[in-house]
């Protein structure tokens, strides 16, 4: 294949949460104008086969049609679109995690598809990409690349899911030392009904956390029968029962008790994806929702001419907007951080960077798993909404996709238990003097005390940025006061973590949001429609992040005179002034009705 696409970012990067560390807009950021021809055509043939192939198939998928599916994957592994993690040595293509993601955003066009996709080339392959032995590399990654072979992950049991490690499935080694025999049972796993190879995991003797490749066929394994769901109906999701399996001792996944490193890590990558995918779902309903309002009339008008409408339809496309921004901003800095790694490419040390590289930046992987998957479920909502009963029954797309993504915020770990890791893993990181999040709130808090505030300064968006850098001094000032509240145990304060996890959220979207524009307005080709997106946004950003920062107060200060002297600190983080929402929202709702989609696509 060509060259590898040049990074936009440079050395040194930004830790994992380091966009609460600097101004906004003071490192460059990867964004769509970034993307280089290669990639492009990568999304072009992605997006062809997904409406071609995918979408026309979508009732036969949704009647579960295994065998289409698995043909399909057949399909999509001849366009190399299975292979693009999956190094040149073992027939893959060896692509950046940029493409990959373009691919998945692409793929998100069918909910039941992306799903059996997803865990084809990410959770399924991806433990052997980057964990398996040589000879476990030779044996699949070639027929997981062409799709010959079909891969499920099997972390979930009928009685621990989100806490993965409390597994009950148990893995002895034989005698003789040739076999693990494992026994116990796995819950809701992807692609079962016709998979060839299951990552599973086990406790080694009841204890040591590991993971095994397992085989169809394998006697005493046995998959279960296929649950009937509430969306995503195509997809394959069923038990698995191990009773005294057998599997060859070289299937050991990694090492022994370093299970919890392939779940994870795979994991972070999933999340990833599913963030990016979600916004790509989102995209996808601005235009169903923007061609049927369009088309809708009611009381002798296009239901598209009514405020509240419009309303809906503009958020929808600023969230997009923002999405997309945090979406190459963290592929940009993983694969920035992979290219800077001087290890040769597919070998065991440049795997370990590349792990090391999605671990960096766990903090932004959760945000983009609940962020995208909530900017997702709003969208599939409000579409809904604006198809009005015509949304509520199966011949009109709108139905299957609101039906489709309600399981986005429940699988690749649960949007509460994302949430609970994002403030999470910055305090971790923080107490191991990784991340100088305490200097930081101290800084923050000594120029508060002599009145400096972020001012709005000159140059475009300055108002925008004040607002980004306002949500900065909200998270870490509330961060600091709920640490000082509860010290080590803000861990059982879980509302005070969720509205934390919420503001860097918040943050994290209105941040990126402002970079991609002023990177945009640097190099004078600022969209007026990009321009009013992140205006309308950087200010709902702000007031959200408020709300959820006086939350945060409010349950963690209780006597009354500190929480007072608190809520007064937050009204100085406040941003008061007036905007023209309604004019902003008219820019953005004109262009997206006359283009019949998201206006600002980058194809
Ligand atoms: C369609 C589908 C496909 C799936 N595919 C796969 C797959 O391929 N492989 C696989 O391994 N798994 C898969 N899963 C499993 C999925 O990852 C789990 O369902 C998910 O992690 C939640 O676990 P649970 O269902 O046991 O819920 P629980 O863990 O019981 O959670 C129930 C509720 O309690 C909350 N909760 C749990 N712990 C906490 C806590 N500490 N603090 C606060 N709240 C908490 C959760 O957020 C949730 O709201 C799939 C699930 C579905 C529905």
């Amino acid at each position: 294949m060509a060259t590898r696409p040049e990074l936009a970012t440079s050395l040194p990067l930004p830790p994992g949460g380091g966009f609460l560390l600097v101004p906004v807009g003071s490192e460059r950021i990867r964004t769509p104008d970034d993307l280089n021809e290669q990639q492009r055509e990568f999304y072009r043939v992605a997006d062809r086969f997904s409406r071609e192939r995918v979408v026309a198939n979508a009732d036969r998928i949704e009647r579960k049609d295994y065998e289409l599916l698995r043909g399909l994957l057949r399909e999509a592994g001849a366009l190399g679109l299975l292979s693009l993690d999956v190094p040149e040595a073992y027939g893959g293509l060896s692509q950046d995690l940029t493409t990959s993601m373009l691919v998945t955003e692409a793929m998100s066009r069918n909910g039941s598809w992306s799903v059996t996709f997803g865990a084809q080339v990410g959770i399924g392959t991806l433990p052997i990409v980057y964990f398996g032995t040589e000879e476990q590399k030779r044996r699949y990654l070639p027929k997981l690349a062409t799709g010959e072979l079909v891969a499920a992950y099997a972390l979930s049991e009928p009685s621990s899911a989100s806490d993965a490690l409390g597994a009950r499935t148990r893995a002895v080694l034989s005698p003789d030392g040739k076999r693990w025999i494992l026994n116990g049972a796995k819950q809701w796993i992807t692609n079962a009904a016709f998979a060839d190879v299951f990552i599973v995991f086990a406790k080694v003797d009841g204890e040591k956390f590991s993971a095994f490749i397992v085989e169809k066929g394998t006697p005493g394994f046995t998959v279960g029968p296929e649950e009937h769901k509430m969306g995503i109906r195509g997809s394959s999701t069923c038990p698995l029962v191990f009773e005294d399996a057998a599997i060859p001792a070289g299937n050991l996944l990694g090492e022994v008790g370093k299970g919890h490193r392939i779940a994870f890590n795979i994991l972070d990558i999933g999340r990833l994806k599913l963030g990016v995918g979600s916004v790509a779902g989102a995209r996808n309903l601005v235009a169903l929702a923007a061609g049927y309002a369009r088309d809708r009339k009611a009381f002798g008008r296009s239901i598209s001419e009514f405020g509240l409408i419009r309303e809906k339809l503009a958020r929808m496309v600023v969230l997009v907007y923002a999405g997309e921004a945090m979406s190459y901003r963290t592929t940009g800095l993983v694969d920035a951080r992979v290219a800077a790694s001087p290890a040769a490419r597919d070998t065991p040390a440049f795997d370990r960077d590349l792990i090391a590289a999605v671990e960096e930046y766990a903090i932004e992987a959760s945000i983009l798993k609940v962020w995208g998957t909530e900017a997702l479920s709003y969208a599939a909502d409000e579409a809904v909404q604006i198809h009005g009963g015509y949304g509520f029954v199966e011949e009109y797309a709108v139905e299957r996709i609101y039906r489709d993504n309600r399981v986005n915020r429940i699988f690749e770990g649960t949007n509460e238990i994302n949430r609970l890791l994002i403030p999470g893993t910055m305090l971790k990181r923080a107490a191991r003097g990784e991340f100088p999040l305490f200097a930081r709130a101290q800084a923050m808090e000594a120029a508060l005390a002599r009145g400096e505030l972020p001012r709005s300064g000159e140059g475009p968006l300055a108002r925008e940025r004040r607002l980004a850098e306002l949500d900065k001094h909200l998270m870490v000032h509330v961060t600091r006061v709920a640490v000082e509240a509860f010290g080590p145990d803000l861990s059982e304060h879980q509302e005070v973590l969720a509205a934390l996890a919420d503001i860097a959220m918040e943050t994290y979207a209105a941040d990126s949001a402002v970079a991609r524009a002023l990177q945009a307005a640097g190099e004078g080709k600022l969209d007026p429609v990009a321009e009013a997106c992140v205006k309308l946004h950087a200010l709902e950003a702000h007031d959200r992040a408020w709300e959820r920062a006086r939350r945060a107060i409010r349950c963690s200060v209780t006597q009354p005179a500190a929480a007072r002297e608190q809520l007064a600190v937050l009204g100085k983080l406040h941003d008061e002034e007036p905007l023209d929402l309604v004019a902003l929202r008219e820019t953005i709702v004109r262009a997206t009705l006359e283009a019949g989609r998201y206006p600002l696509g980058w194809l």
